[in-house]
């Protein structure tokens, strides 16, 4: 088939606006006219600081990104920053109360029942949280709510906020959770009310599979970080913002040794990475360039919310029709607790969703299998699916609910 034949619904890597690609071809072997394609231009030319400043231009308009956040661009996927966000919020928490105690054996002491609170809706959030556990052990971390307990053994339901056991605020190092779960189809619908306004709390938020796809305020998080091949680009590069005092209140190493705490690997470490303007190594300019072009494509649309008015027409049209055959499609998640991005269903009857699957891709409909540890049919709904996409796969759901009515 040739591009234009698939409408690809695969959960990630997703697909790229065919623009982007097209001049990304052309860049690959000539950029720009320089005679050298952009992979082959050193991370430290002028053309790649270029590149670097429009992209991280672009997000900060696209999400508002106040003054006093830095944006860094790293590699490793969001897998990395599950790792990364343990040592540097831990490493700032520690600061932090160093600078208030002026005393070693006053933060040793206050490190004794402080906690890291996860929110765990879903595979992504879990995988943090045994992240966390692996670097500084289980007694540093606190599941303060999880899905899986009120869902039946099943992620698919945000537990209510009144149930989170969160640790109190001057133990809490910093409170961890993903906004959009990917596998299991689960999105916050907006800022949790119990995490507060960010002052009291520093939240770190896991936006790999819905950055850019509604608006944020950013000032409520410490760090926000995504992984870039949903919404924004090609595997591998990921996205950091974070609030700069993460960057300047960090302790010695010295002080980590003595209180018997991990050190983070260099590229771990925000610190390094800000100070050399994510280019302490050699950083992948193209994704950065390709990410750059997404972004600037999304503000000529109108910026983020128009993105957030797309995404939500396009998945309420999905839900809606799933919906209107409840004897057939079983939809995953509860009302509520809804990805606009990830759309997790059912289909009820022997053979069905093999069914499904396959009837969609003879008609060039594909990548709409479920994750494979949890089965059933996804639909990811992210901003390069265009409307003329889903109403084609809206039909397609619809024919098949007629020919399967029960
Ligand atoms: N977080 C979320 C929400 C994801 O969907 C994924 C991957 O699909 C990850 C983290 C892990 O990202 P990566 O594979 O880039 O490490």
């Amino acid at each position: 088939p040739t591009r234009e034949d698939i409408l690809y619904f695969g959960a990630g890597p997703a697909r790229l606006p065919t623009s982007v690609l097209t001049a990304a071809s052309t860049s690959i072997l000539n950029h720009n006219s320089t005679g050298l394609g952009l992979t082959e231009h050193s991370h430290r030319s002028t053309l790649s600081s270029e590149i670097l400043t429009g992209a991280s231009n672009a997000l900060r308009q696209l999400l508002s990104v106040p003054d006093d956040y830095s944006i860094i661009f790293m590699q490793g996927g969001g897998t990395t920053q599950f790792s990364s966000v343990v040592y540097n919020l831990l490493g700032y928490w520690v600061q932090r109360e160093l600078e208030k105690a002026e005393d070693l054996e006053a933060v040793r002491g206050k490190l004794r029942g402080a906690k890291i609170d996860y929110l765990v809706t879903g595979t992504w959030s879990q995988k943090a949280s045994e992240e966390a556990s692996r670097l500084v052990g289980e007694e540093m971390v606190n599941v303060a709510a999880d899905a899986k307990a009120v869902g039946g053994g099943k992620y698919g339901k945000i537990p209510e906020e009144s149930a989170w056991v969160l640790t109190e605020k001057e133990k809490s190092i910093f409170t961890y959770y993903c906004d959009n779960e990917t596998v299991d189809g689960v999105e916050f619908p907006n800022f949790p009310m119990a995490l507060g306004d960010g002052a009291e709390r520093l939240v770190v938020c896991d936006m790999s599979s819905n950055i850019l796809s509604r608006k944020v305020d950013v000032r409520k998080y410490a760090l926000i970080f995504a992984g870039a091949q949903k919404n924004v680009g090609t595997t591998g590069l990921t996205l950091v913002i974070l609030r700069n005092d993460i960057l300047t209140r960090q302790p010695t190493l010295k002080t980590l040794r003595s209180l018997g705490l991990p050190i983070q690997p260099i590229m771990m470490d925000y610190k390094t990475i800000a100070k050399n303007g994510s280019l302490y190594n050699t950083l992948p300019i193209f994704d950065v360039w390709v990410a750059g072009e997404v972004m600037k494509e999304l503000v000529t649309a109108g910026g983020i919310e128009t993105q957030e008015a797309v995404s939500g027409r396009k998945s309420d049209k999905l839900y809606a029709t799933l919906e209107a055959s409840p004897k057939l499609f079983q939809i995953v998640p509860m009302q509520g607790s809804r990805s606009r991005m990830n759309i997790c269903v059912r289909i009820l009857g022997e053979g069905l969703e093999k069914e499904f699957a396959a009837l969609a891709e003879a008609q060039g409909m594909t990548g709409l299998k479920g994750h494979r540890s949890v089965g059933g049919i996804r639909v990811s709904n992210y901003n390069s699916i265009s409307e003329a996409a889903v109403d084609k796969l809206v039909m397609f759901i619809e024919a098949f609910a007629v020919a399967h009515s029960v």
